[in-house]
């Protein structure tokens, strides 16, 4: 029988942050090939619009709300997906905010809800899913992390040590879930025009032409520009391929 390498047909998919922005580019993409597609997020209008986007392409979509930083929901919002869909196949950890301060300048609880949205989110959803995953076999874990997984940035602290950790994270899962047929790999993001980026235009002055002359595609990226890569990542296509960081950012990670 011919493999079809990049059909999600059937497959069941969780994209925290679905509702808007790269991880509604993430879902559509992953319904483009067919997957069903639970979206977690807090926003209710936001996430009944990503719905009905989403169920247009076809597939069953429903909307889960829950706080990602909270243990409790989390596990619920798994049950409940478990339940409604019949089965997990696909979780990608996408919730993300940013506080943009100096580290002296940063509280405690600006650090906090950085991390705990940013990173300890994917290790619970992650954790949640697992015996899932485990028990049909097989499954595709994704992270997104960013250009901050490479660089550093005087205004990111949080954020930057919430994305280098999403890596290693992504790199222990691998190693730990790969007998389990379980690939986890994290996607970096260069600068993609989203609502998280409007904040930063606001706040960081001459961020549109810095990001133009020092991206070699010289454009901002686009959400349209994640379906290729969820495919990818979430289907047979990548099946020997595990704990791998991969930019999409235009080449912004490789120019001198
Ligand atoms: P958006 O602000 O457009 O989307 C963020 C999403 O996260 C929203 O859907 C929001 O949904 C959800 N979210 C935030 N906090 C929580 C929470 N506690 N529980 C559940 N959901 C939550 O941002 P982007 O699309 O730009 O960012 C998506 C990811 O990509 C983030 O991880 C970000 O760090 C990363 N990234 C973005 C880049 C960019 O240039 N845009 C560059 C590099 C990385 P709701 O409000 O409904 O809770």
């Amino acid at each position: 029988m011919k493999t079809r390498l990049f059909d999600l047909g059937g497959r069941v998919a969780i994209v925290t942050g679905g509702n808007g922005g790269i991880g509604l580019g993430l879902a559509r993409g992953l319904a483009d090939a067919g997957a069903n597609i639970a979206i977690v997020g807090r926003n209710e209008t936001k996430s009944k619009a990503a719905v009905n986007d989403l169920a247009a392409r076809g597939v069953k979509a429903a909307s889960v709300v829950a706080d990602v930083t909270d243990k409790e929901a989390v596990a619920r919002m798994v049950e409940r997906v478990a339940a409604e869909f019949g089965r997990i196949d696909i979780l990608i950890n996408n919730a993300g905010i940013n506080v943009r301060k100096p580290p002296h300048a940063l509280a405690i609880e600006e650090w906090e809800s950085v991390i705990d949205t940013n990173l300890t989110s994917a290790f619970l959803c992650s954790k949640a899913v697992y015996p899932a995953m485990k028990a049909a076999k097989g499954g595709k874990i994704i992270n997104i992390g960013s250009m901050m997984s490479i660089f550093g940035a005087s205004f990111t602290p949080a954020y930057a040590a919430s994305k280098g950790g999403i890596v290693q994270f992504t790199r222990a899962c691998a190693c730990a879930w790969a007998s389990d047929n379980i690939q986890a790999n994290a996607i970096l993001p260069g600068w993609i025009d989203t609502d998280l980026i409007e904040r930063a235009r606001a706040e960081v002055s001459g961020l549109n032409e810095r990001v133009l002359a020092r991206t070699p595609a010289a454009r901002w990226g686009t959400i349209d520009d994640f379906a290729g890569i969820a495919v990818f990542l979430s289907s047979a296509a990548s099946d020997f391929v595990t704990g791998a960081a991969i930019p999409v950012d235009g080449g912004f990670s490789v120019m001198g």
